[in-house]
């Protein structure tokens, strides 16, 4: 099997650090990109295990070092995903997942064309609004600029190969598992399949050249 990098994307509180979580705790063939990020960390999350929080100072300086597949700046914010993180797992031969902006999907589908793109949107304009204005952790500047970046974010949408609509967490990630499994065997993954056919096809030709 030849594991590859799976990008989800959504406008902000839509939902994909969660699916990629529940993705996680569910398949032993997929492992998590941890990102770097110069946000302050919010309650709860920790350090090497949600984000890498770096300060502004040592991203740009591993940027300049070339460490980053893809960086962007999100709600003023850098963020960035490590070109070791994705090796290490891609090396363990499970698939990446990775919870990134657009602009970073962008860059990474450049440097991994074999990437599968996932958007999940939000169910209704309600559901997205709620979601974002419950991050009780933000000013209201944050949050205006979270509204901007939503709908930005959502006018992407047709960049991607796979839409997944987050109405109920459960068949979400349902969903997520069969795409998941039908790139898999879609037919340019499958590794060896000339040679696999070639063996098939000598086998039958053998019988046709002898027959009884
Ligand atoms: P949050 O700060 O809410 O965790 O994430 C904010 C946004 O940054 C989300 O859209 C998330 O997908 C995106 N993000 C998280 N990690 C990365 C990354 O490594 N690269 C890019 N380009 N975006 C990221």
């Amino acid at each position: 099997m030849n594991p590859f990098p799976i990008i989800l994307s959504a406008p902000s509180g839509g939902g994909k650090t969660t699916i990629a979580r529940r993705l996680l705790e569910r398949r032993s063939d997929v492992g998590y990109s941890v990102s770097c990020t110069t946000r302050t960390p919010r309650p709860r999350e920790r350090d090497g295990i949600d984000y890498h929080f770096l300060t502004r100072d040592e991203f740009l300086r591993r940027r300049e070092l070339g460490e980053f597949a893809e960086s962007a700046e999100v709600h003023g914010n850098l963020y960035g995903t490590l070109r070791s993180e994705i090796s290490r797992v891609l090396g363990s031969g499970r698939h990446v997942v990775m919870d990134i902006d657009v602009q970073g999907a962008r860059q990474l589908q450049r440097v991994f064309p074999d990437s599968v793109t996932v958007f999940v949107l939000p169910p209704s304009g309600e559901v997205l609004l709620e979601r974002l204005r419950k991050r009780q952790t933000e000013s209201p500047q944050q949050l205006a600029k979270r509204l901007n970046s939503a709908l930005e974010e959502l006018r992407a949408v047709e960049e991607y190969e796979y839409v997944v609509v987050n109405d109920d967490l459960e068949n979400t990630v349902l969903r997520v598992e069969a795409i998941l499994d039908a790139e898999v065997v879609s037919r340019e993954r499958v590794s060896g399949l000339r040679h696999q056919v070639e063996s098939l096809v000598q086998r039958l030709e053998q019988e046709i050249g002898q027959p009884s």
